[in-house]
């Protein structure tokens, strides 16, 4: 008889589900904020194309830095805010969660602490569990934005060896002002602050990216992902931008050949295709506003939005409404506090399939 459990599992992992949205097989998927529209033939071809490149090598190991990818993403970084990256700058995983677990195991740990501010990234806390970090959060304010001094005196209160701040935040697509990023960087010390720019590409116009403040401080790191935006969620390809140091740091824990040749090959190809695959960013930002209007005019609770996605409520049982509106065939997300619920921005069919299955929802429940 052993006196271990079955199976062993250490006790921070016992109970614990695997983390993920339902998938359901629906016509409607407003669920994961993915890109509606998929690459094109000709893109498609092009990435066939430098796969089939790649399994002539395939009984070699791929690239174990990167290199050639790292050089690609720090180029397309610098057309969107980025302040001549280079390869040194940039590091790349399987998504940007591998990028964020990677930044977790380098620098949290036991007797460190990583932070953030509610509501925020439900993949956050499992990371942190993970790699040993104590997790601790902060809240942000009733519309969801940062009360700064607050947020500081936070940051100085817990000392976290790790901030982790998504912008657009997830789940309520609320972006951090540049003060607000400085404010972090400096009260952080030498930790590291790390913003999520998983749906930076549709942040509103006006709206900054963190990688324009990237140079002036060697703390900061800025993930990005081609997951959302870049319509390669199928890829499994993210990154960061950061001081080199940071990036060296990471290359420490990564797995040797953690990106396999197919995966190098695919996200370069992709990358040519950059002004196409990107090209539905800005009628889905117009969808967006639009849903965020319409949803208001419903005379629902509507969050500001620089994502692919709108929070909105509140609802009593919002359980029962998502449920009734996946039976009309729309999935969306239950995520975010309670009474919200989210929906990702779709194809203007989508969108109007959504809007009468909520319409019919309310009005049911009424
Ligand atoms: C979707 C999302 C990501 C991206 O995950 P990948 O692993 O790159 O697919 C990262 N952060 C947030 C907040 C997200 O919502």
């Amino acid at each position: 008889m052993s006196a271990l459990p079955w199976p062993p599992l250490r006790d921070a992992l016992v109970g614990e589900e695997p983390y993920g949205a339902p998938q359901i097989d629906v016509p409607v998927q407003l669920n994961t904020n993915e890109n509606p529209y998929g690459p094109s033939a000709a893109a498609a071809a092009d990435i066939a194309e430098a796969v089939r490149g790649a399994a002539l090598t395939l009984n070699r190991y791929p690239d174990r830095e990167a290199h050639a990818l790292r050089a690609d993403l720090a180029t397309y970084l610098n057309a969107d805010g980025g302040q001549q990256l280079s390869e040194a700058n940039v590091w790349a995983a399987n998504g940007s969660n591998e990028v964020m677990l990677q930044l977790l195991q380098a620098f949290g740990g036991p007797g460190r602490v990583a932070l953030s501010f509610a509501p925020t990234y439900s993949m956050y806390p499992e990371y942190a569990r993970d790699s040993l970090t104590e997790w601790v959060v902060g809240h942000r304010e009733s519309d969801f934005s940062l009360d700064l001094e607050a947020a500081r005196r936070k940051v100085l209160e817990v000392q976290p060896a790790v901030v982790l701040l998504p912008s657009p935040n997830n789940p309520t697509g609320t972006a951090l002002p540049p003060e607000a990023v400085a404010m972090l960087c400096e009260a952080a010390g030498n930790g590291i602050v790390v913003i999520d720019e998983a749906y930076g590409e549709f942040r509103r116009e006006g709206v900054p990216s963190a990688l324009e403040v990237l140079p002036r401080y060697r703390n900061l790191v800025v993930t990005r992902t081609m997951s959302k935006a870049f319509a390669l969620a199928g890829a499994r390809l993210g990154y960061l931008a950061a001081h080199p140091d940071v990036v060296d740091a990471v290359r420490v824990v990564r797995l040797p050949y953690h990106l396999s040749a197919v995966t190098q090959a695919a996200a370069r190809a992709a990358l040519r295709h950059a002004p196409e695959l990107l090209g539905k960013v800005a009628e889905l930002r117009a969808e967006r506003d639009d849903t965020v209007a319409w949803l208001r005019a419903q005379g629902l609770e509507v969050a500001d939005s620089d994502a692919n996605f709108v929070l909105f409520g509140t609802f009593a049982d919002r359980h029962a409404v998502w449920q009734q509106v996946l039976e009309r065939g729309v999935l969306i997300r239950e995520t975010g506090p309670d009474g919200w619920l989210r929906v990702s921005i779709g194809t203007p069919e989508e969108m109007t399939a959504f809007k009468s299955a909520l319409v019919a929802v309310v009005e049911e429940n009424r």
